[in-house]
């Protein structure tokens, strides 16, 4: 029988996939997020390419309706000139994260916002409770998990249900109480994000970057890709969209410029993202000095006009048990964090939650979901890390990122291959999660 009551540790886009996926099953689903309900966390105008999984949970759980991406990009690389030298092949779906955060509250607890100001009827019915920092999670008894949280103000709280996922992001917190000294290790280089109104910037300009994802591979240690994403308010017409770039930038560890950028205006060193209300203007005025010379024309002005800029650390880091007990479950980036190069975050949190829900339909067991879960993100990580090598144009780190890409995926399917003849199961597979 399914749990009665479910803590879901978390409340951004996996932690909501999770609520949504698992609450038709649980009568009481609760999510516990630590930012406080008025912050900036859920407007940092972040781009995101929905995958497959997504969009098949999103035609499976949204009552809303509601368009979420401007359309259809093909990705392609652009010379110095801006015009296109290589189709890349990969055609992808751009939306934003402040946009699908809103269409998946609404669903969840019937969440009025700008994108969607009227929630659809019979909507998840869960509770979504803001302002609760996690700082304990206590698995001793049998029956149900104990999770404490620190609430401003009001001191310690705290919950219990018979279930938890865990979805607290790359710098899991839960991880680290139950794992201490689990392994994160910076990449050596950062994303540095911003965006600019359409209708802010020359119509030339507007129109180079329509209905296309454009990468630019020439700028010294790094990369950079513009692409349009819906508004924080969610206008998916032209003119009021946002042209929001990426840029990859190699920052060594412990380097001057480093340190810079991630010490905050109120000179709080960040080790993950120093988002766009925090940022040091010089630190971003000193990285577009550096980068606007050696860009295309659009992209210059682009980066000249560009405002709510931030900037993340890129880190990998793993969980090193993604199941405890049967009844504490890892999922999205706080059971691995993929490098974004192939933007498949997003998607391997609806490809965890999709498998959880035959788990608790009883379609399979943890351990398969174990299999499942870790193998395909060590493939999807390496695919991840091969694709930020080419931007990067570093042939070896490449090439060694493919091969491990091949040997994973060889050993994978030969595991699914005996676990069928021995068996008699299928693995789902990455094979599935490809092609859903
Ligand atoms: C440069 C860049 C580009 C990206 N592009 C894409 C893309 O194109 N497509 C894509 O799919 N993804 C992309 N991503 C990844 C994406 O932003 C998310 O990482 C992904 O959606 C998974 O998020 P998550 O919910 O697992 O973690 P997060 O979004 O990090 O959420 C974790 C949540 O847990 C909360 N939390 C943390 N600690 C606690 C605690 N102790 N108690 C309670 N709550 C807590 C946090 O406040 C937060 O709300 C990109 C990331 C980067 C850096």
């Amino acid at each position: 029988m399914p749990p009665q009551s479910a803590i879901i540790i978390g409340g951004s886009l996996s932690g909501l996939l999770a609520a949504l996926t698992l609450s038709p099953h649980i009568p009481q689903t609760t999510i516990l997020e630590s930012t406080p309900a008025a912050s900036t966390r859920h407007s940092q105008a972040a781009g995101i390419s929905p995958g497959p999984d997504f969009l098949a949970f999103m035609a499976r759980h949204d009552r809303t309706g509601r368009a979420y991406t401007v359309g259809k990009a093909p990705a392609s690389v652009v010379g110095l000139d801006g015009a296109i030298v290589k189709p890349m092949g990969a055609v992808l779906e751009l939306s934003s994260w402040s946009v699908l955060y809103a269409i998946l509250r609404a669903n969840y607890d019937g969440f009025s916002s700008v994108v969607v100001p009227e929630p659809p009827s019979g909507v998840a019915g869960g509770t979504y409770l803001s302002g609760r920092r996690v700082v304990g999670v206590d698995l001793s008894d049998e029956k149900v998990v104990r999770v404490k949280c620190a609430v401003e103000g009001r001191g310690e709280e705290v919950y219990e249900a018979e279930m938890v996922v865990v979805a607290d992001g790359s710098y899991s917190t839960v991880r680290e109480l139950l794992f201490p000294g689990s392994r994160r290790r910076y990449t050596g280089y950062v994303s540095w994000r911003g965006t600019v109104r359409e209708a802010e910037i020359s119509e030339a300009t507007s129109e180079y970057f329509d209905g296309a994802l454009k990468m630019f591979m020439g700028l010294k240690n790094g990369y950079m890709l513009v692409y349009k994403i819906p508004s924080d308010e969610g206008e998916l017409r032209p003119g009021g969209r946002l042209i929001n770039f990426v840029w990859y930038h190699e920052m060594a560890e412990g380097s001057p410029d480093l340190k810079m950028a991630m010490t905050d205006i109120n000179g709080k060193e960040h080790f993950n993202t120093v988002t766009r209300d925090l940022l040091q203007p010089q630190a971003w005025e000193k990285q577009k000095a550096f980068g606007v010379p050696q860009v295309p024309l659009p992209f210059q002005e682009l980066l000249q006009t560009a405002t709510s800029i931030f900037i993340t650390k890129i880190n990998d880091s793993a969980t090193s048990q993604p199941v405890v007990q049967d009844r504490l479950f890892f999922v999205g980036d706080a059971l691995r964090a993929l490098r974004p190069h192939n933007a498949q975050s997003t998607n391997q949190a609806g490809f965890h939650c999709r498998l959880l829900e035959q788990v608790i339909l009883g379609n399979m067991t943890t351990k398969e979901w174990q299999h499942e879960v870790v193998s395909q993100g060590r493939i999807t990580g390496e695919m991840s890390t091969f694709i930020g090598m080419m931007g990067f144009r570093r042939k070896f780190a490449m090439l060694a990122a493919y091969l491990r890409h091949l040997r994973l995926v060889c050993v994978y399917k030969f595991v699914g291959f005996w676990g069928w003849l021995f068996r008699g199961r299928k693995s789902t597979g990455y094979k599935e999660f490809l092609n859903n």
